[in-house]
């Protein structure tokens, strides 16, 4: 939600005003606060953070990453755990990983069964 608008005011070398306004927003979801100048997800009047949209699968792994963790979409994976965001290196995720397991040790055993003549 937007909470506040200030105004900034700078003085300039040559000694005039510069001023404008920038708008506050309070994540609807954790009440963290940002300036319109960070990346978030914004439908109407509801603002949420990056992480929190992530959360709520407002906007896409990559979104996330790219503008909301400073880490980079080729060589990160963000996923959720235990109802957090958690950033990893590598192409896959850790369930991802699982999976990728199971599926080889399913592969191998088949073929074991295959050889064995089972
Ligand atoms: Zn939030």
């Amino acid at each position: 939600m937007l909470k506040d608008t200030i105004i900034i005011v700078k003085q300039e070398p040559d000694g005039t005003l510069a001023c404008w306004d920038v708008e506050l927003y309070q994540c609807d979801n954790c009440s963290k606060e940002f300036d319109a100048s960070i990346p978030h997800y914004a439908d109407g009047d509801h603002h949420y953070c990056c992480e929190c949209a992530f959360l709520k699968g407002l906007i896409s792994e990559n979104e996330y990453l790219d503008y909301g963790s400073g880490f980079n979409s080729h060589m990160f994976r963000a996923y959720v755990e235990n109802r957090e965001v958690k950033i990893k290196y590598g192409k896959y995720t850790p369930e991802e990983l699982r999976q990728r397991r199971n599926k080889k040790a399913r592969e191998r055993y088949q073929k074991k069964k295959k050889a064995r003549g089972d």
